[in-house]
């Protein structure tokens, strides 16, 4: 287990103050204006070194995407954006750092800023965390207070604005290129990559989106250094990583854990185990709805972190651990997510708009015993046909979870049909 010292979140369960003098109490902030006056391209390379990647899902390292942005400005100015829409089912660990931890979000979104040349910085939050926002603005309003934020923040010379923006309430608002159209006030809809956003982002200028959960880590990483952060977890899957783990276990929680950790140890220690024993558990989704569902068998031995979710065709996405034990019907469980994906497809490609419908209405018809093993068969074709075909990321997020299904669970889903297809045919003749 993690030790306690090496914990970037010292106050993840709120048990201590969130304000501006808790959180200098931990040590945020210490040495700020030092950190800074290390000039922005050691910054970067600190954070190459430390092997951070991306916590929001897609795992991209973080080092390399803030190199990405201009050394030098063309004339147009640069942007942070840190995208706190959190809305994959399942995840609500960017909840529990804006609540009890929103300084570290701040001071990391200060260093983000100034290591990529960028005087503004958005924080997009998703509609319904009406308290979190509430939270955050009254931290920000702190930092401002005490001459962190605005001009000359932390007698750094730079000067560096934060400003909180609120969704509405659409989860493909967490897209970050559906993120930028809506910060500039028009609807929510992913754009057509390239041109990246760190070459024309927000307002047409050089932007970069980045996590809650990985900025708010770089402080500490700033601090304690590259070689902490990568001596935890694994090579190419450093450092700590908040798991949300809900569902079937006997305690669900958010932990903060090494990378790599077995998901039977996450489980066992950490949520008091599987309801019923580990003998119980039929299925997991490791990393969010996206995420393809695991078996009891895969469970057994999995490590939870990208490259060992990869090796078995699933992911670590956002770390939401969803635990299904033997009264689930896992069957149903996937139908209910290809719903919420129908509903969330902003509807601008064809593939995904009509897709999403289609594949939802055949996990209706498997979950009500209707479909043959022909349909089985068609569905798994329609989603390769969907994934990989559409503007953004979301035609695989819809696909991936009934993919998952039949790999994992294809004796199970065949039953379902192999009774009614018979029955089909006796009726037709
Ligand atoms: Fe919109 Fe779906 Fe196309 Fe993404 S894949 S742009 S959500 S229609």
């Amino acid at each position: 287990m993690l030790n306690d010292a090496d914990r970037i979140y010292q106050n993840l369960y709120g048990q201590q103050g969130w304000n501006l003098e808790a959180a200098r109490a931990r040590g945020d902030y210490a040495g700020i204006t030092d950190i800074l006056a290390r000039g922005r391209d050691p910054l970067i390379e600190e954070l190459k070194t430390s092997g951070m990647r991306g916590r929001g899902g897609a795992g991209f390292p973080t080092g390399m995407k803030w190199s990405f942005m201009p050394k030098q400005s063309d004339g147009r100015p640069s942007f942070l954006v840190v995208n706190a829409d959190e809305s994959e089912p399942g995840t609500c660990k960017d909840r529990d750092i804006i609540r009890h931890e929103p300084h570290k979000l701040i001071e990391g979104s200060l260093i983000a800023g100034f290591a990529m040349g960028a005087n503004t910085g958005y924080i997009y939050i998703r509609g319904e965390y009406h308290n979190e926002a509430e939270r955050l603005q009254a931290a920000i309003d702190e930092a401002y207070g005490a001459g962190l934020l605005g001009e000359n923040a932390a007698g750094s010379g730079w000067d560096f604005n934060l400003y909180l923006h609120r969704g509405a309430g659409a989860y493909i608002c967490g897209e970050e290129s559906a993120m930028l159209e809506s910060l500039e006030g028009k609807k929510g809809m992913p754009r057509m990559k390239p041109p990246f956003p760190a070459a024309m982002g927000l307002y047409g200028c050089p932007t970069t989106v980045n996590n809650v959960e990985t900025i708010a880590g770089v402080p500490t990483i700033m601090r304690r250094g590259a070689t902490w952060f990568s001596s935890l977890g694994k090579p190419k899957n450093s450092g700590t990583k908040i798991f949300c783990i809900s569902g079937h276990v006997n305690k669900p929680c958010n932990v903060e854990e090494e990378l790599g950790i077995p998901l039977r140890d996450l489980i066992d220690k950490h949520c008091g185990g599987v309801r019923g024993g580990w003998d119980n558990l039929q299925a997991v989704i490791p990393g969010g709805a996206s995420s393809p569902i695991l078996n009891k068998e895969m469970c057994d031995t999995q490590l939870m972190d990208f490259d060992s979710l990869a090796a078995v065709k699933s992911m670590l996405g956002s770390g939401a651990v969803i635990v299904m034990d033997k009264s689930a019907d896992v069957v149903k469980a996937i139908w209910r997510l290809s719903k919420f994906f129908k509903h969330e497809s902003c509807g601008q490609c064809t593939p995904c708009r009509e897709g999403t419908g289609w594949m939802m209405r055949m996990m209706d018809r498997i979950v009500q015993g209707h479909a043959t093993l022909a349909d089985i068969a068609l569905l798994e074709q329609v989603t390769t046909q969907v994934a990989g075909h559409t503007i953004c990321a979301f035609g695989e997020a819809s696909s991936w979870p009934i993919q998952g299904l039949m790999r994992a669970f294809a004796p199970m889903v065949r039953a379902r049909a192999i009774d009614y297809t018979p029955a089909l045919q006796q009726a037709a003749e």
